[in-house]
């Protein structure tokens, strides 16, 4: 407990920032900034820091959604085809799509020069094409296989 507010506290001291004149990144407790000597507007700094938190949070999660997409991907095309395993695999196929459209209308509207960030919003746009590629592959065998048990019987 003790522990965590220590964390916390400096978590709060340690906030960073991108200073507006020269882009290094710096401590939003600065008076100026160290690197170009700027004064530092201290309402400015946090909004700053605001917004590289959530630009910082956004890269995160499009880095892990990119992973789980593309294991989704891998599962449907290795799996898909025997047949089998079907219902799970739509379970996660759909799940996916879920989060690319959540993480859209969570960072979706920020607007940063950050270059992760850009990478990131390409990462989750590229990211989301394939979800939507998993998913008609899927529809596509989930379609033969229920045409093939029709016509078996
Ligand atoms: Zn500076």
């Amino acid at each position: 407990m003790a522990k965590n507010l220590t964390f916390t506290l400096m978590a709060e001291r340690a906030r960073v920032f991108r200073c507006p004149n020269c882009k290094e990144t710096i401590n939003t407790t600065a008076e100026n900034c160290p690197y170009c000597s700027i004064s530092i507007d201290h309402r400015a700094a946090e909004a700053a820091a605001d917004l590289m938190d959530r630009v910082n949070q956004a890269c995160s999660e499009a880095t892990d959604l990119k992973a789980e997409v593309a294991a989704t991907g891998g599962e449907v095309f290795l799996f898909g085809l025997l047949g089998s395993l079907l219902m799970r695999l739509w379970a996660f196929a759909i799940t996916r799509p879920v989060m690319a459209i959540r993480w859209w209308i969570r960072f979706g509207a920020i607007r940063t020069d950050d270059p992760n960030f850009i990478r990131a919003k390409r990462d989750v746009m590229r990211t989301s094409g394939f979800a939507a590629i998993t998913l008609l592959v899927l529809l596509i065998i989930t379609l033969v296989s229920f045409y093939l048990t029709q016509n078996s019987e």
